[in-house]
């Protein structure tokens, strides 16, 4: 049976590439360490006025000023939207985003490659208009009924629509008593985004008894002594979340790299085979019940 989700309220705007809202920049904050070689932006803009209404789990868009090489203007790129729907502030005239400045060698050009959009929003100060575009995405979306388990799976700014997530159903909702299990993936601690020392938006929640989160740090130990990617949490925890998978009222998500995705499919198809069955078919089945939602970027 397919799940019953949120659903996108009528009356809110959306805006188009071809007249994009100019959103205020309120607040930009770096959320990584000086020192990390990954700059990470926690970014709150000012929709009042604009009509636009979001729901957890969708997008806006971005259009960098300034035009291509070949005289177009830029493309749009998408941003998930970090802020449940009320904003951070709770005003619902607010939207927060969760952004990492793209900038890396590439050996093939032998040439610095800094990302267009992303260099742009986390240059951005606060008083600066933005173009944008959206909400957009229509899937991504919680489930209506809140005694379902919930499975994320995330690193790096992946994590930004599971702020929004969770923000909504222990700060909004305050009833959800479906489990929660997150699944996050970085470098070291410090750069656990909202879950560290100097943010831990998500971090106060950790005391829940409905809610566990499971980090995965790579470059460094972890108070359990491991190091690792998601993968590696997810199958150390395979048995409880197949469990939760099996009982038939869960929905899962995944956000972030496209890896993520690969090896979690890695660790159902094992668990799948182990009973003789057929992952894909599985799979195919959670997909047409809203229940397997994956967006990766
Ligand atoms: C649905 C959706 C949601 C997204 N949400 C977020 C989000 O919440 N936060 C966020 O930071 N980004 C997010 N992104 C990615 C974002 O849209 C941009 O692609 C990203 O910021 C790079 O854009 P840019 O203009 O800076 O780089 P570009 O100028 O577009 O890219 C420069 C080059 O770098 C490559 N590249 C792009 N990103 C990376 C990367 N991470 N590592 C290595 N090479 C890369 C591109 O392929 C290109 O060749 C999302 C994408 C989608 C589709």
């Amino acid at each position: 049976m397919k799940i019953q989700k949120y659903e996108i309220p009528d009356s809110g705007k959306t805006y188009k590439p071809a007249e994009p809202y100019l959103a205020r920049v309120i607040e930009n904050i770096r959320l990584t360490p000086e020192q990390s070689e990954d700059d990470v932006r926690n970014v709150i803009l000012d929709l009042e006025g604009s009509g636009i209404c979001y729901l957890e789990g969708q997008s806006v868009g971005v259009i960098p000023p300034g035009l291509q090489e070949n005289g177009k203007p830029h493309r749009v790129r998408l941003y998930s939207i970090a802020s449940s729907r009320t904003g951070d502030d709770g005003t619902s005239t607010t939207v927060t985003l969760c952004v990492k400045r793209v900038h890396f060698y590439n050996p093939e050009t032998q040439s610095q490659v800094i990302g267009i959009a992303s260099n742009y929003i986390c240059d951005l100060k606060p008083g600066d208009r933005v173009p944008l575009i959206g909400p957009t995405g229509r899937t991504f979306f919680l489930p209506a009924d809140d005694t379902t388990d919930l499975i994320m799976l995330a690193a790096g700014t992946g994590i930004a629509p599971f702020r929004a997530f969770i923000n909504h159903i222990y700060k909004e909702k305050r009833t959800w008593n479906g489990k929660v299990r997150l699944f996050y993936g970085a470098k070291t601690g410090m750069e656990s985004l909202y879950m560290n020392e100097k943010n831990s938006d998500i971090g106060q929640y950790m005391s829940l008894e409905t809610f566990t989160a499971y980090r995965a740090l790579s470059r460094e130990d972890s108070p359990d002594g491991k190091r690792g990617f998601v993968q590696h949490r997810l199958a150390e925890n395979k048995e409880e979340i197949w469990q939760m998978m099996n009982t038939g009222n869960f929905s899962l998500y995944i956000c972030g790299m496209k890896g993520i995705e690969l090896g979690a499919v890695e660790i159902f198809t094992q668990m799948a085979a182990a009973e003789g069955k057929d992952w894909a078919e599985i799979q195919k089945l959670f997909k047409e019940q809203g229940r397997w939602n994956i967006e990766v970027y």
